[in-house]
């Protein structure tokens, strides 16, 4: 028997087959018992919500929002929510799909799950966004909660909108349930390091790949796609305290390029005084999103959405190392390009784990009422960044195979072993 897509079952839309096509590779090469195989193609829990949000003006508008748990084989569902919109389920299926194989290749005791509303934040004054997210997580609360659903920010979410769903939770069970929602405020059972854990998780892994490639990163120079928090915590850290040379950066305003290295810290500061955008910055010149993608650089973090690094990109990318921040960047044709020409891509699934990580920390303090210092969560965070390229890239090795197929193959290893362990119920 072969794995594959059964009888009538339906990938919810074109993110989510180019996922399992990921999938099947790292399952073919691995030779995985199809009966698990099938079973881990698909989401377990899909709930699609519509509900309604009584708009400053009085009218009652309607919005429509997700949650995926892909598989909670190994613990809890894990992910976080996004506010975009043109989000849709393909996209949040997609997105609980790879929160599953990341939480598995860091090895921390977590399924994946993912959320989205279809709505664009920008657009809501600060009381719709409250209203907004207080009546999604209400809608979505059969599927939450400390032991079986663990939400946190993504794109366009925040540790505010986290202590809104904490409190909504609260309130509605009667009691207080910091470990519902991690990506909390410091004050209300956050956790130091969490904003820039991702970041930071990018800067390691970049390291490790630079290591491996014989760069030194204190020479790099780096292009980044993105300047929201995963962008701009790998720009700093990179920057900071590896010494690499940031000469590219964008985001939904455009590009800037400066061949002498931005400073990050004022880049980010004209950011905020500048609505959330980049655009203006005096110290740059403009570029294109295509030009900063086909830059020639060491390396390039492409940390704004999916499908940004296309075939005809790819054929372009002078970068010798790809470290993905967003979830799915890379198309997959854009892919088998990229493996052609040798350029090392550290998946999104390792390269972005840090964030997921320093969650894990913060639902373990949570749990304990017992709070870490900074210094504890970077040491720890470093180590399991380090430990899990260090397995990823021995896998590669094993396998001959490329960095997204091997950090697949010790992830579905991990959540295979505990499928089989568990065994079908019921038998
Ligand atoms: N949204 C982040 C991700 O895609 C973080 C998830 C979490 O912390 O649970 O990995």
């Amino acid at each position: 028997m072969e794995i594959s897509k059964m009888g009538n079952l339906k990938a919810p839309g074109p993110l989510y087959e180019m996922a399992q096509h990921q999938f099947l590779k790292a399952a073919k090469l691995m030779d995985l018992d199809p009966n698990i195989g099938n079973f881990l193609l698909w989401p377990q829990k899909s709930l699609t919500v519509h509900f309604p949000v009584v708009m400053d003006d009085g009218r009652v508008e309607i919005f429509e929002g997700y949650r995926v748990q892909h598989n909670t084989a190994r613990g809890p569902a894990k992910g976080g929510i996004r506010y975009h919109p043109e989000t849709n389920l393909d996209e949040v299926s997609s997105l609980a799909f790879w929160m599953t194989w990341k939480c598995a290749v860091v090895n921390l005791p977590y399924g994946g799950g993912k959320g989205g509303v279809r709505v664009d934040p920008s657009k809501l004054s600060e009381k719709e966004l409250e209203k907004l997210s207080r009546r999604f997580f209400s809608e979505i609360q059969m599927m939450v909660g400390p032991t079986k659903d663990i939400p946190a920010p993504d794109v366009n979410t925040n540790a505010k909108i986290m202590a809104w769903y904490m409190d909504t939770f609260s309130m509605n069970v009667g009691q207080t349930t910091l470990g519902v929602v991690t990506g909390k405020p410091l004050d209300l059972g956050g956790s130091e390091g969490r904003p820039e854990a991702t970041g930071r998780g990018v800067a390691i892994t970049a390291s490790e790949a630079c290591n491996v490639s014989g760069i030194d990163i204190s020479k790099a120079t780096v292009a980044i796609q993105g300047f929201g928090n995963v962008g701009s915590f790998s720009a700093k850290i990179l920057s900071e305290e590896y010494g690499a040379k940031i000469v590219a950066v964008s985001d939904v305003s455009g590009g800037l390029y400066n061949p002498e290295g931005f400073d990050i810290d004022d880049l980010i500061a004209y950011r905020d005084q500048n609505g959330g955008i980049i655009k203006g910055y005096p110290k740059g010149t403009p570029i294109t999103n295509e030009e900063l993608l086909t830059m020639n650089v060491d390396i390039l973090v492409p940390a704004a959405l999916e499908n940004a690094i296309t075939e005809k990109i790819a054929n372009d990318v002078k970068a010798k190392i790809i470290v993905e921040g967003a979830n799915g960047p890379t198309t997959e044709e854009a892919e088998k390009i990229l493996i052609e020409k040798d350029i090392l891509v550290v998946p999104d699934i390792l390269a972005n784990a840090g964030g997921v990580t320093v969650s894990y920390f913060e639902w373990v303090q949570d749990l304990q009422s017992h709070f870490w210092e900074i210094e504890d969560i970077r040491r720890k965070l470093t180590k399991i960044m380090k430990r899990s390229f260090g397995e990823v890239f021995a896998t590669k090795q094993k396998y001959n195979t490329d960095m997204r197929t091997a950090a697949y193959i010790v992830a579905i290893g991990r959540v295979a072993e505990a499928v089989k362990k568990r065994g079908y119920f019921p038998m």
